[in-house]
């Protein structure tokens, strides 16, 4: 048998505000804060900057372009199910999941007890072993807006594959 994998690799970034009266929503999870993050949909920046890293790798555009946020149909929308749109569009074409790595930037709250929860979820909701994701959690030393607790910011790298 003579198989070839094709391994394609994608990044993702996103950036969102923190303001009071908001859940936070990262990974699908909701996180006790006193403020939470600001957008058309839930404003999960980490499940959108995975979305972005897996479509990036299977050339597939971005999460702008499939999912708007003109649309009202995502007004408020769990960013959970854009992730279960790119799932599906991966395995239209073919691809499966070969790992996820995260880096979650804020300044508060610490992620430290939650990482196991959103990596779960993710998961679960890539159809993945939970060995096949990994949430990390930063600080900004204090710098720039997520320094200042402003915002959250997140960065994704995804390795996908296709067995010829
Ligand atoms: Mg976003």
């Amino acid at each position: 048998m003579n198989e070839q994998v094709n391994f394609r690799v994608g990044t993702g970034y996103d950036i969102h505000r923190l303001e009071t009266d908001r859940p936070l929503i990262l990974g699908g999870v909701e996180i006790p804060f006193e403020k939470g993050l600001v957008g058309h949909s839930d404003a999960d920046a980490l499940s959108h900057a995975v979305c972005d890293a897996l479509l990036g790798a299977a050339a597939l555009g971005d999460i702008g372009e499939h999912f708007p946020d003109t649309d009202p149909n995502y007004l408020g929308a769990s960013s959970l199910k854009f992730l279960e749109k790119v799932l599906t569009l991966l395995t239209e074409n073919n691809y499966k999941i070969g790992n996820i790595d995260v880096t979650v930037c804020a300044e508060r709250p610490k992620l430290r007890n939650l990482k196991k929860t959103i990596q779960e979820k993710l998961a679960e909701t890539l159809k993945i072993d939970t060995t096949q994701i990994n949430i990390k959690g930063k600080t900004n030393e204090g710098l720039d807006s997520v320094g200042r607790g402003e915002a959250i910011a997140v960065w994704a790298i995804a390795l996908i594959y296709q067995i010829k």
